[in-house]
């Protein structure tokens, strides 16, 4: 199995030729066809089985192929639960993108908002954010979620923990009804399942 042969396109195959990765990971194999195809997607996926390169790369593949982010706009949102998670990932769209016009920033809280909000006015391709910090921007005009195409829910079960679920819910009702969502997950409890439900529209369950 080989990267090109899950149906990336060459400017991604170069970056991950500079980072040395060889052959995709069971989770990278599943995830990157049905995410390009345009598939909701929930995955059981632990820290370590490559899963932000699973939802990373064929959302940058997705994204260079449409209209740059307007103004305050967004077009991919991803959701961490804490701001460690929000650094990583972003560096992994910017490493994965380096050949791509997609633009990515990470927004979190326990920092000031001014320069996020700054940030925010030339608009954003993929946005890393947690949660709570994501409202305030919300809140203060500084993001529109009309151009929102991907959504993506990363450790979904620790934002639960870390007591998240009505910030998420106020989000899920913000953003578009039409849209690729795509939910990660340690753990698959009851109460992922039940935010799942209704949200997601005949996702593909991947398990590794
Ligand atoms: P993650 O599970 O997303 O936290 O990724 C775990 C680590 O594996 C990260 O350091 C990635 O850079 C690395 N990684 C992800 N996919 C691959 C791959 N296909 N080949 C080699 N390393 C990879």
């Amino acid at each position: 199995m080989t990267f090109a042969s899950l149906g990336l396109a060459a400017p991604l195959l170069q970056a991950l030729d500079t980072l040395g990765y060889k052959t995709p990971t069971p989770v990278q194999i599943q995830a990157i066809p049905a995410v390009l195809a345009g598939r909701d997607l929930m995955a059981a996926a632990q820290t370590g089985t490559g899963k932000t390169a699973g939802f990373a790369l064929p959302v940058l593949q997705r994204l260079s192929e449409g209209e740059k982010a307007a103004s305050n706009s967004i077009r991919a949102l991803v959701l961490v639960p804490t701001r460690e998670l929000a650094e990583q990932v972003q560096s992994s769209f910017r490493q994965y993108g380096e050949h791509l016009a997609v633009s990515t920033y990470a927004a979190y809280g326990g920092v000031s908002i001014n320069p996020q909000m700054m940030r925010l006015r030339r608009g954003v391709d993929v946005l890393v954010a947690t949660p709570g910090r994501l409202l305030d921007l919300f809140r203060q005009n500084a993001i529109k979620f009309k151009q929102v195409e991907i959504l993506i829910l990363d450790e979904a079960d620790r934002m639960l923990d870390l007591g998240f679920a009505q910030e998420l819910s106020t989000v899920f009702a913000a953003l578009p009804k039409q849209k690729q969502t795509l939910l990660f997950s340690a753990t698959f409890s009851d109460e992922i399942r039940s935010m799942a439900k209704g949200r997601l529209r005949d996702p593909l369950s991947i398990e590794v």
